[in-house]
């Protein structure tokens, strides 16, 4: 049994274990102890004291415990790959790479945060400086979903911590195994700086957005969850950092490279099993190639290797749960039965007689109504709808309650200048969905979220300002008491 990570000690819980499922066989991998409210209370008791020499510590020297994380990540990668795609059911393949880019966002924010402290400015006083100084907020309760365990924490966590803040982490419960492995990660760092807990969203979760001593919270999940928290965080008005759902268009123009705009979206919409929060999940396309961009979007899907994330040929993996692949098919055939055709897909692959597979779906003959064009799935579906042209397809993408992701297949110039314009949405892509860069800020808009994570940005959200106006001359000003 796994144990939680407090204060610089593993430690355990009184209550029954969580087990850990194998989304690919269904059967029990490990356990983790289940932590309580009163794990929350010892967690931000030991990051408070933690906090007060961390925000003290030189830069250099945080930058360089910071990189030895990233050098553990490096040390652990294949043990930690494994472990993600036994319980995330995910692709091997890629989880080895999402751990090396885990320990290179360390590597960035270990040297950003040594280059950033604030600015001068002119004072409005000669004898006066204006100083803009940036400063740790104090304790950061990072909440993580279960698609992406190591990265998204990653994202939280590096910076939080290169900003001098202290941490207590949150995962999903789904994955709470393979993220109390993390504790590895951080044995070097002084007790207390990071905590990992265990416990459900609604007790321990709720009871670190409501803690008075901490100053943040950094979550990523649902929106419905997220709006809770925003709530919750509200009576002491809290910081909120809030990754949240997304319903991401992709749009198909005439003048496209087709081909490579059929692999992309069945790329992007297939990817861990559509369980990405920039999965592709709504696909205009221009009625012009409508028809030859369906046909090899069909061709290419039919020949996709569904398997156990553990093989490195699968190309889709199993979804994490049989309640989450539940839903996805309660939305296909409610599209179904409001007159949309199922052209692939939609139901657990006949051969599949353990875990948790639905077979990668393609869905046309849509209309906006259809809970799979307007609400997120989560899951391996894509909806190809066609459009007129570019200008109907970017209302139709902005007309949304999401604003993730987006992206734009052209090779008109033109297109593009008004598509970064006026496209609804914080990360936007052109003919290359999903590329990520640890230097540029992740985030949404709208209901998707508030704030960014990666780049500057990502690091200035773990930060507060200060104005500090320093007279150096001193002495009594001319418009103070008494006037005359
Ligand atoms: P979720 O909202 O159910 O849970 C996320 C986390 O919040 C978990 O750790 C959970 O235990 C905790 N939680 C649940 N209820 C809580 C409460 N009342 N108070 C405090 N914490 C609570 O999400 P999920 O099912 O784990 O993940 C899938 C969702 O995450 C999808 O909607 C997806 O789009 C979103 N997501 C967004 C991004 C992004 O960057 N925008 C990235 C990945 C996933």
């Amino acid at each position: 049994m796994r144990a939680m990570w407090i204060n610089g000690k593993y430690v355990f819980a009184e209550a029954e274990p969580y087990p850990a499922l194998n989304p690919a066989t269904e059967e029990v991998v490990g356990e983790s102890t289940w932590g309580s409210e009163e794990h929350v209370e010892t967690a931000v008791a030991a990051a408070k004291t933690a906090f007060s020499d961390w925000r003290r510590m030189p830069a250099a020297e945080r930058a360089g415990l910071l990189h030895a994380v990233a050098r553990r990540l490096r040390q652990h990668l294949e043990e930690i790959a494994v472990e993600l795609t036994l319980e995330t059911g995910r692709s091997i393949r890629k989880n080895r790479g999402y751990v090396e880019w885990s320990a290179q966002c360390f590597d960035y924010y270990a040297e950003l945060a040594r280059h950033y402290r604030g600015r001068l400015i002119p004072s409005p006083e000669s004898s006066q400086l204006s100083v803009v100084l940036k400063v740790p907020l104090g304790v950061v309760g990072a909440i993580v979903p279960w698609n992406y365990p190591l990265l998204l924490l990653t994202w939280k966590l590096a910076p939080a911590l290169a900003a001098g803040n202290t941490v207590v982490v949150k995962p999903a419960t789904y994955t709470s195994w393979v993220s109390l492995g993390f504790a590895k990660l951080f044995e070097h760092l002084p007790p207390g700086v990071v905590n990992l807990i265990t416990g459900s969203g609604r007790t321990v979760g709720e009871r670190l957005v409501t803690h008075p001593d901490v100053r943040m919270i950094a979550f990523t999940g649902s929106t419905e969850v997220g709006q809770r928290i925003m709530r919750l965080a509200a009576d002491d008005v809290k910081h909120v950092h809030l990754e949240l759902g997304g319903k991401d268009p992709l749009i198909v123009c005439r003048d496209a490279d087709l081909d490579a705009a059929a692999q992309a979206s069945v790329w992007a919409g297939f990817l861990n099993a559509g369980q990405v929060c920039t999965s592709v999940e709504r696909v205009y396309v221009d009625r012009e190639v409508y028809s030859p961009f369906l046909d090899r979007v069909l061709e290419i899907t039919c020949r996709l290797v569904v398997g156990p994330g553990s093989d490195p040929e699968s190309e889709v993996t199993p979804m994490i749960r049989i309640e989450e692949r539940d839903k996805v098919d309660a939305q296909v055939r409610q599209a179904e039965s409001a007159g949309a055709d199922v052209l692939l897909g939609g139901r657990v692959p006949p051969d599949k007689k353990k875990g948790y597979y639905y077979e990668p779906t393609v869905v046309t003959g849509l209309t906006e109504e259809m809970a799979v064009m307007r609400e997120e799935t989560f899951g391996p579906v894509l909806p190809v709808a066609p459009v007129s042209g570019f200008e109907e397809a970017l209302a139709r993408s902005n007309k949304s309650h999401y604003g993730l992701g987006a992206t734009l297949f052209t090779t008109d110039a033109r297109k593009v200048k008004q598509y970064m314009e006026e496209i609804e949405a914080g990360n936007v892509w052109v003919n290359d969905p999903l590329i990520d860069n640890v230097a540029g800020p992740f985030g949404g808009m709208k209901r998707s979220g508030l704030g960014r994570e990666l780049g500057l940005e990502g690091l200035e959200d773990f930060l507060e300002t200060k104005h500090i106006h320093w007279e150096i001359e001193g002495g009594r000003k001319p418009w103070w008491y008494p006037w005359t």
